[in-house]
């Protein structure tokens, strides 16, 4: 397995169009994602955002690391590793974003994380640095979405309009590793 940063895809085909869709989720949620990135040390890792879905919002409650393998240049989780994290998922609750961590500043998906995200009706969010912490919100981090055949990587403007965060309580972190 090449690591995936020599797997360059092509551009987009035509340009993200924002729409009303907002996730919200609250600084700590922020830091515990930094937190299970980092628990992997210099290697790629993933977790993953469940919550609510209201509409066009949607907020975040529960923050769930996979048994996964990771290395230096990239992660693989199993289908059972999945299935085994979501087993005790509320009823309520839905899969909002799935996150993994990139070795440097580089946070655009590579071919390899355009065919990893479990399902185009999520966020994919790529983190710098393996997970350590990051000076800008959320312009340092890659917001991607599936728009019209593509996973289109956010501007900055598009990611802070896309990603907000609001200060609300009740957010679970699990680690499965
Ligand atoms: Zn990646």
């Amino acid at each position: 397995m090449q690591d995936e940063d020599f797997l360059r895809r092509p551009a987009a085909p035509q340009p993200y169009s924002l729409t009303p869709a907002i996730l919200y989720l609250s600084s700590d949620a922020v830091h515990a994602t930094h937190k299970l990135l980092q628990r992997a040390g210099r290697n790629e890792s993933c977790v993953f955002w469940y919550g609510e879905r209201h509409g066009d919002n949607a907020s975040v409650h529960s923050i769930r690391a996979p048994v996964q393998r990771s290395r230096r240049g990239n992660y693989h989780v199993e289908p059972e590793s999945m299935s085994e994290m979501v087993r005790d998922l509320r009823a309520a609750w839905r899969p909002l974003a799935q996150i993994h961590s990139h070795p440097g500043v580089e946070v655009e998906h590579s071919r390899y994380d355009d065919a990893m995200v479990s399902s185009r009706r999520i966020l994919s969010i790529v983190f710098p640095y393996y997970g350590r912490p990051i000076a800008n919100w959320p312009s340092d981090i890659g917001v991607h979405e599936w728009q019209l055949n593509y996973w289109h990587m956010l501007s900055s403007a598009d990611a802070m309009a896309r990603v907000r965060l609001r200060e609300f309580a009740d957010v679970e972190v699990r680690d499965f590793r």
